[in-house]
């Protein structure tokens, strides 16, 4: 059977309407600071050194545990201090341009933050940019997976974010954003009813276990996502467990040692093929760093261990990486590494140039790679009807060109 064919119409498309718009984009965000940062902003309002460390607390425990739009729902803050937070500082959260909801349940929001500030330049200073942020209710859990970056400087041949060239790296308050709007539109925050209709796990939390597999390579905006995720790890506020997040890389290998020494978080390793010159042509970085060095990195990642292993992806490209003796060498590779082993079966997008490989063959691949003793799931294609499945994402957005770039300023101070 090939799975390259189109499921059912969405459920639901939003896609025309804007959902919400962001009037706040000028005052600074507060969501994504550390609390260092936190109380460096109290400072700035006049709030006294001695009573800086309870107020951050107070706000941390509004901003993620809560999840509060407002200054003014701080009820335990004073008129006037609130009123001071709202003078200077927002809690801002992104415009959402549409929010699709596939017939499996799984939901894909396109998100549109503002453009970058005087206060932040970039070379794309003066234009909001778009990106995706899936999320996939399952039995028992429900997983986001969140973008790092609008597009990828990377291009791996079978993923269609590979296709969008490089907008920008996301500060991490863009990326803890996202995990905020996601728990906001499923009700996942204690004050929020879930939506009539929404598919959601039936225990536990709705956001149970974060992926940073979206757009972009983490590990090339590496500050930005450390910052994000050990927010999102912390446990006076989003408090998810650091082995309940998972950070994606196709192979940055210099990333991969302090992923594990300054996140501590779970790693994948995309590498889809088992042969460097077959790797060099469809996962491009691997010309960079090829597949010895990845996995010399990989059995140096701090932590690694029978109950932490890593996870490899494998996606399923018919004729391309899926013959048999692929799977005998795969699993001859990564002898004495504590690995599972995760096959997906590839999503195609418009123009894509693969196939997926046929069920049967994919069955015969796993099996392989069950007898070896690893665990080899197969992943389960979620929202392809919406093109929310792994490597469909992508938006509009593009970089300025370089005489929009110069004048960027001056756009920013009109923005
Ligand atoms: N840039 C990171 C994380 C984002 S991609 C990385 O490459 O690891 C998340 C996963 O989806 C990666 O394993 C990626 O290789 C895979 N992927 C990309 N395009 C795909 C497609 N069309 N079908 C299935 N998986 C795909
Ligand atoms: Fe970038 Fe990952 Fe897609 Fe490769 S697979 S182009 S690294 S997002």
């Amino acid at each position: 059977m090939s799975l390259a064919t189109p499921a059912a119409a969405p459920r639901f498309d939003a896609s025309a309407q804007p959902l919400s718009t962001d009037a706040s984009a000028v005052r600074r965000s507060l969501v994504g600071l550390s609390r260092e940062e936190l109380a460096d902003a109290l400072g700035e309002i006049g709030v006294p050194e001695r009573q800086r460390r309870m107020r951050v607390n107070q706000l941390w425990h509004w901003l993620y545990l809560r999840g509060a739009t407002s200054f003014d729902a701080m009820t335990n803050m004073g008129k006037e201090l609130r009123a001071a937070l709202d003078d200077k500082f927002a809690i801002a959260r992104p415009e959402i341009v549409s929010e699709q909801i596939s017939v499996d349940g799984t939901r894909k929001w396109l998100m549109r933050f503002p453009a970058q500030g005087a206060d932040r330049p970039g070379p794309t200073a003066g234009r909001p940019v778009d990106v995706e942020t899936v999320y996939i209710p399952e039995e028992g859990r429900g997983t986001l997976c969140v973008s790092s970056q609008v597009g990828c400087t990377l291009n791996c041949t079978f993923c269609h974010t590979g296709t969008q060239k490089l907008v920008r790296n996301l500060t991490p308050g863009e990326i803890v954003s996202q995990i905020l709007v996601a728990r906001e539109r499923i009700g996942d925050f204690p004050d929020l009813a879930t939506p009539q209709g929404a598919i959601v796990p039936t225990e536990g939390r709705l956001v149970s276990n974060i992926v940073m597999m979206g757009m972009g390579e983490p590990l090339y905006n590496f500050e930005n996502v450390r910052d994000a995720l050990l927010i999102a790890s912390d446990g006076e506020g989003l408090s998810l467990s650091k082995r309940r997040i998972t950070l994606s890389t196709s192979g940055v290998v210099p990333g991969i040692f302090r992923t594990g020494e300054e996140i501590g978080c779970m790693l994948a390793i995309s590498l889809h093929a088992v042969r460097d010159d077959l790797r060099d042509e469809i996962v491009p970085i691997n010309r960079k760093w090829p597949i010895a060095e990845l996995l010399d990195a990989c059995r140096a990642y701090p932590g690694l261990s029978n109950a932490r292993r890593i996870t490899f992806e494998y996606v399923m490209l018919e004729g391309i990486n899926d013959s048999l003796a692929e799977a005998k060498e795969l699993v001859r590779l990564l002898k004495g590494i504590p690995a599972k082993i995760n096959l997906i079966p590839f999503n195609p997008w418009p123009g894509s140039p693969y196939q997926c490989s046929d069920w049967d063959q994919i069955e015969r691949f796993a099996e392989v790679v069950n007898r070896a003793g690893y665990a080899s799931p197969i992943r389960t294609p979620r929202g392809r009807d919406i093109f929310a499945a792994c490597g469909q994402l992508k938006s509009a957005s593009e970089r300025l060109k370089k005489r929009e770039r110069e004048a960027a300023p001056a756009l920013a101070a009109e923005g």
